[in-house]
């Protein structure tokens, strides 16, 4: 593609470390917890949040991953199985028990589901999907909710949906399924938590060169052995209007702080569409 900048993931890193480096604390002393937290988005999210002052509680079912994490970053790490409410319920209460609040609940625990034509779907296959990448986010929204209400501090929920919840093929038939209806529950809690001071918003990152999706790729014929990097190279040519470019970590971390802080105190019911403007349109002028 002609004039395209090379895709450069060390500059989208770079925007995390701008962001790190900021001196404004924009999460000064908020409680959080991070679902899916031990690496990818989920990493960055827990490692940005600290870096403006958040006190984090990684929450991941990978156990090694993430308590080297949360020491580094000064958090805590709970084994959590999201599709579980007791894990949830308990990291809620990790919560109390560490600083006595919590502020932020970001619910972004993830799986692909299985790929494959809908006429050989097995049901079980969609409901274990849904168990993880919507019951999960529902659990999260439940037990947060519930505590913010109790202490009546208000709060913000954050739930990772995708841009495959905006337009078909992105992936799997469960997937798809469970993006949009983590925007339309995350939506309608809103409405109810609304009058709490509970703002509850999603973000919906693409194109991201993480396990997620790199497995994803590798189930294609022929790419079986591709490289995160030849992933971000795919998504910087086709997948995204700023051509170069593909989605980073720090992207959707960057969206997720935006979120969390007090900056977007008027912002509920909203899904931050965070994909180099995919699911926007096409360039038809080049
Ligand atoms: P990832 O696979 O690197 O991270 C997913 C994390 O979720 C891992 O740490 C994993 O251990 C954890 N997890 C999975 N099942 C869990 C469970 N049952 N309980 C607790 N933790 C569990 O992928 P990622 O890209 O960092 O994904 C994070 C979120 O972003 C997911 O919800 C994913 O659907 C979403 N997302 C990713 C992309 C992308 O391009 N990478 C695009 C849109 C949306």
């Amino acid at each position: 593609m002609k004039g395209a900048a090379v895709f450069n993931q060390q500059q989208a890193f770079g925007h995390l470390s701008m962001l790190m480096n900021s001196p404004a604390k924009r999460l000064a002393g908020k409680v959080t917890i991070v679902t899916g937290g031990a690496r990818g988005i989920g990493a960055a999210i827990a490692t940005l949040f600290s870096q403006h002052g958040a006190h984090v509680i990684v929450a991941d079912l990978l156990e090694d991953l993430g308590s080297s994490l949360a020491e580094t970053i000064g958090g805590r790490f709970i084994r959590c199985d999201v599709s579980m409410e007791s894990d949830v319920e308990a990291a809620v209460k990790l919560a109390f028990r560490w600083k006595g609040r919590l502020d932020v609940m970001v619910n972004n625990a993830g799986i692909a589901g299985p790929d494959g034509s809908i006429t050989s779907l097995e049901m079980c296959q969609l409901k274990a999907t849904l168990d993880v990448n919507l019951n999960g986010v529902v659990h999260g929204i439940k037990y947060a909710a519930r505590a913010m209400v109790e202490a009546g501090r208000g709060g913000s929920i954050i739930c990772t949906a995708s841009s495959a919840a905006l337009m078909g093929g992105l992936g799997s038939h469960s997937y798809t399924l469970s993006k949009e209806a983590i925007i339309g529950v995350a939506r309608s809690c809103a409405c109810e938590l609304g009058v709490h001071g509970i703002r509850v918003n999603c973000v919906s990152p693409h194109g991201v060169p993480t396990d997620i999706l790199v497995n994803a790729f590798r189930e294609l014929p022929g790419r079986e052995e591709i490289t995160a990097e030849e992933v971000g190279k795919v998504i910087a040519e086709r997948g995204s209007l700023l051509k170069g470019r593909c989605g980073s970590v720090a992207d959707a971390a960057a969206a997720a702080l935006f979120l969390a802080s007090d900056e977007s105190g008027f912002v509920t019911g909203h899904n931050l569409v965070v994909d180099g403007g995919f699911t926007s349109g096409v360039n038809t002028m080049s």
